[in-house]
């Protein structure tokens, strides 16, 4: 990859598949100038490092902690997110969905891999998965324990389906024995699959 600063014609032959494509793609559109490999640096940058759920923790630590700000949330998630600065593509009309002892929320795009990207940043490999797409809807509660969550028989499992129009976040309820902590050192404890 010209862009990046590296030549990389010694390890062609480890490309994957993918990988090759990507590349081939790549060096044709810039060859016939339809992208700029500069702006190219920049939307990787941004994804990797400033878009991510890092933004999604900080949201949720700041509903633990005001409730005014949760209340905000929950009528207008869009503009309550938007006003941490985390908005644009794909977190046009964000929901947030809390999590209570009765109710556990799961988020799946069935028919493909709609994510809130400014505040969750891409989709992971599992999330755009066909199994996952299919059992979440199917077996929520089994798809749930497979991650580790196992919810009591009496919490009932909310499924919501992603759609290009709307974008969810979760709330998950603050953990126990949290009095202490700071809303940055909440945020720490949030990740992409709280
Ligand atoms: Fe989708």
């Amino acid at each position: 990859m010209p862009h990046d600063g590296h030549d990389h014609t010694d390890d062609h032959s480890e490309l994957s598949p993918i990988a090759l494509r990507v590349k081939a793609l790549e060096s044709l559109l810039i060859e016939k100038g339809y992208v700029d490999p500069a702006a190219l640096d920049v939307l990787i940058d941004t994804y990797e490092n400033k878009v991510g759920p890092r933004n999604g923790a900080k949201v949720v630590a700041r509903a633990w902690t005001d409730p005014a700000y949760a209340a905000w949330l929950k009528t207008d998630a869009t503009a309550a997110i938007k006003s941490f600065g985390f908005a644009g593509r794909q977190g046009e009309h964000m929901v947030a969905l809390f999590n209570t002892p009765e109710t556990h929320n799961m988020v799946v795009c069935t028919l493909c891999s709609c994510y809130p990207w400014p505040v969750l940043g891409l989709p992971p490999v599992w999330y755009k998965s066909p199994p996952y797409r299919s059992r979440a809807v199917i077996d929520p509660r089994g798809v749930l324990a497979e991650f580790g969550v196992t919810l009591p028989e009496k919490t009932k499992i909310s499924v919501w389906d992603s759609t290009a129009e709307i974008r969810y976040l979760v709330i998950p309820m603050r953990p126990a024995n949290t009095e202490s902590l700071s809303e940055e050192e909440l945020a720490g404890l949030v990740n992409r699959d709280s």
